[in-house]
């Protein structure tokens, strides 16, 4: 008997006849013999109603009583599809998450689980029931309801896993898996039948977002193997997993790639030591995140920092940049919000040499010219001009041949 746990996002269990059809899905692995943990998501567009009405009592809400609000989607869906099972044969019982006992520490709006109580679950899967629980929640220590950031209901999943340690956990989604970069810019790009933790992980913070960051990073933690696939189709999706031997065939495994970057220079800054954190200090105080770092030395003692921000933080960063470079004496600031990054990525590089070069000969040959450059162990990013995006996109999608199986 194997144990599952299944999670059906939003647009899954976005009306009555998809509720009946995820609960048709899970009976039917349930008639096959294994044990059933199902995670929901509100319905579509449900959480972004209920902050939107709490927003409208309060404009900074204040967060436990938004947490009570922004948890009661789940609610509703878990009870739905248990309704749901209950109604065509397959005894199912729901929980929220404080019912579960997911405990987790108090930072409402963003809680991280800290422990799970399986008691009543194993309980009611030993009794051959399926087990619906309400994703994206938790309670405190106090008995306070706790969420877990937006998409918090795959954490939920993986978490729910992890502590069970189920046989597989799957994200049963509206696309039917991770593809090689996303198809709306490369139609040619394919579904991956397999990537490891380490990648997904790139191509999730890059901009493919299929899952919350936070699961991939807990599955990984826990080794628990999660696969993507769609509620719509059938089909095995794509499996997310550390068996790297198999995908090792592979050097690139996908292209990712952000929109939403902007970068700024301070040029002529004294060369000392302390300058880097007298320069992104500030930045960092602000709340802003950096992504990508360059300094350079020039032949008069002075360095040019260069750095990537969101493009949302562009002008407030930009703004607190000018100010060092007055307190600093640098010669000036300068910035651009119009570029984006593309990466590849795949853990096949490491022991490939060349990749990079084949990387920058085929931007090169398209007339793409590379602003900033950074790698790590498993990437190769380079920022260019957003105008340039598309065309980097599927250039490299063609130059390491991840249209071909
Ligand atoms: N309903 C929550 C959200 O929209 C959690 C989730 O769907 O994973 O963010
Ligand atoms: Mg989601």
């Amino acid at each position: 008997m194997a144990l599952y746990v299944y999670k059906f996002g939003g647009t899954s269990v976005g009306s009555v006849e998809r509720i009946k059809a995820v609960a048709e899905k899970v009976k039917a692995a349930h008639d096959a013999g294994n044990q059933i943990v199902v995670v929901v998501s509100a319905m579509s567009g449900e959480t972004n109603r209920l902050i939107a009405l709490a927003k409208e009592m309060q404009a900074q809400p204040t967060e436990r009583e938004l947490d009570v609000v922004i948890s009661t989607g789940e609610q509703v869906t878990v009870a739905l599809l248990s309704m749901a099972l209950n109604n065509i044969g397959c005894a199912a019982c729901s929980y929220t998450g404080g019912q579960v006992k997911i405990l987790t520490d108090s930072s409402h709006t963003k809680a991280r689980i800290l422990r799970i109580d399986e008691h009543n679950m194993r309980a009611d899967l030993d009794n051959s029931k399926v087990v619906v629980v309400a994703g994206f929640q938790g309670v405190d220590e106090q008995g306070n309801i706790t969420t877990l950031g937006r998409g918090g209901s795959d954490t939920t999943a993986v978490a729910l896993a992890a502590a069970l340690t189920a046989d597989e956990c799957h994200i049963y989604t509206d696309v039917d898996g991770v593809y090689t970069t996303d198809p709306r810019v490369e139609p040619k790009a394919r579904r991956l039948d397999k990537i490891t933790f380490e990648e997904m992980l790139e191509m999730a913070s890059q901009g493919s977002k299929v899952l919350q960051i936070r699961s991939v990073e807990f599955a990984g933690k826990y080794n628990v193997p999660l696969r993507v696939l769609s509620s719509f189709t059938e089909g095995a999706g794509t499996l997310i997993t550390y068996e790297e031997s198999e995908v090792e065939s592979a050097l690139i495994s996908g292209i990712a790639f952000n929109r939403d970057e902007a970068k700024l220079t301070i040029s002529g800054v004294p060369d000392r030591p302390g300058i880097a954190s007298k320069i992104l200090g500030p930045i960092a105080d602000a709340n802003i995140e950096v992504d990508m770092i360059i300094q350079n030395i020039a032949d008069d003692a002075t360095t040019d920092f260069t750095f990537t921000v969101h493009r949302n933080d562009y002008q407030r960063a930009k703004t607190a940049l000018e100010l060092t470079c007055t307190e600093l004496a640098a010669k000036k600031v300068t910035g651009d919000d119009g570029i984006v990054k593309v990466s590849i990525v795949g853990v096949g590089m490491r022991s490939h040499a060349g990749i990079a070069n084949t990387m920058f000969q085929a931007l090169a040959k398209e007339g793409i010219n590379i602003r900033m450059i950074s790698t790590s162990e498993i990437k190769i990013s380079v920022v260019v001009d957003e105008k340039y995006l598309e065309l980097a996109v599927r250039t490299l999608h063609a130059a390491f041949k991840l249209d071909q199986a």
